[in-house]
């Protein structure tokens, strides 16, 4: 068992897993659950289904939070997301990951179910948050912005846009950093209006592709929401405060080799594979294990690169399955989460 100790953990990033629960057809065949999550101490703890492997037993990660398959949206959110979003609404950028192999719930923990009242995922919980503030301020004038995005194979989709075949491109400017140079956004004055833009976008994306399970497991989604608050200060000027929060709902983590990918699907397996090491990278070196931080290693780490670090916060979910079956792949994104810490 190695228990990690956290040394030199950065208070500006804050890593949490989460275990879904067995699902219907798991049970019916009888699969056995590998995964023991203990909320009180942060810990997960991982049995080795292989007995004879050359592998330990028994591991054991510790992370900022833990929540087992009982979770509700609600207390995840509270406890883990709100802060961060509160300093958005405080003019900081924030970033929330979803990271994890295909179907352990990253998309259930960032949309969920939007129509449900329990079962909503981050997303739409931000936008309450976000305008239930608003509704409360009375000295200060807020602009909500939104826009949707895609990065599939190392190319950028505006998720608003009418065009879905065209193609957008990274800028950099001195004052504004990296951008998306025509990239859509709307304003948007209630909860209503934004959860229209994410609900055309969602229908966007999957009109763009061909077999929809595919292609949301190997492109990244970023929902972007800019708050822009002005107030008047005590010198009677205005003052303007600008945070970014970006919601990404990452490519599916799973090792791509194993499923014999060949030609285009070898090298799209190959570009899910170097951007998510990117962002590894990235995550580690800001947590003070290396100097150079490697934004431009991936689009992704690119355009996220204004908010990740400095004085930005960000909340990775490591998402996992239970089942034994998914240990080779549960390992890899503890291993992956541990690194990030
Ligand atoms: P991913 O986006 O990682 O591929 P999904 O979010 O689509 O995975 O989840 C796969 C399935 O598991 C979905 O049917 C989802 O509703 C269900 N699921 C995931 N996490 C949970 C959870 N914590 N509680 C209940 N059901 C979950
Ligand atoms: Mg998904």
């Amino acid at each position: 068992v190695n228990i990690k100790t956290s040394s030199s953990k950065s208070e500006a990033v804050t890593v949490i897993v989460r275990c879904r629960p067995l699902n219907e057809k798991e049970v019916e065949n009888g699969h056995e659950s590998i995964v023991n999550v203990f909320p009180e101490r942060g810990a997960v703890e991982l049995k080795n289904p292989h007995p004879n492997s050359h592998e330990e037993p028994l591991r054991q990660f510790t992370f900022d939070a833990v929540y087992d398959c009982n979770s509700k949206q609600q207390d995840l959110y509270d406890e883990s997301f709100r802060p961060l979003v509160q300093s958005v609404l405080q003019g900081f950028n924030g970033t929330i990951f979803a990271y994890g192999q295909t179907g352990t719930g990253k998309t259930y923990t960032m949309q969920g179910i939007p129509s449900h009242v329990d079962e909503k995922g981050v997303i739409p919980r931000t936008f309450e948050q976000i305008f239930d503030h608003i509704s409360f301020s009375t000295d200060q004038q807020y602009l909500v912005r939104a826009s949707y995005l895609e990065i599939y194979m190392e190319e950028v989709r505006d998720l608003l846009q009418k065009d879905q075949a065209k193609r957008l491109d990274l800028k950099e400017s001195p004052d504004t950093g990296v951008y998306v140079k025509d990239l859509s956004s709307f304003v948007c004055k209630s909860v209503k209006e934004i959860e229209h833009v994410m609900t055309v976008g969602n229908k966007n994306r999957a009109v763009g592709a061909t077999n929809m399970n595919e292609h949301s497991t190997r492109s990244h989604v970023i929902f972007l929401i800019t708050v822009e608050c002005s107030e008047l200060g005590c010198d009677n000027e205005n003052h303007i405060r600008v945070g970014k929060l970006n919601l990404v709902d990452l490519a599916g983590s799973e090792r791509q080799a194993k499923t014999g990918a060949v030609g285009e699907r070898f090298k799209e397996a190959t570009k899910i594979n170097l951007s998510l090491a990117a962002l590894g990278n990235v995550i580690s070196a800001l947590t003070g294990k290396g100097t150079h931080v490697p934004y431009r290693d991936s689009k992704l780490t690119r355009l996220l690169q204004d908010s990740l670090g400095g004085n930005a916060k960000t909340v990775m979910v490591a998402n996992i399955g239970p089942a034994a079956y998914n240990y080779d792949e549960t390992l890899g994104t503890l291993r992956y989460a541990n690194r990030a810490k």
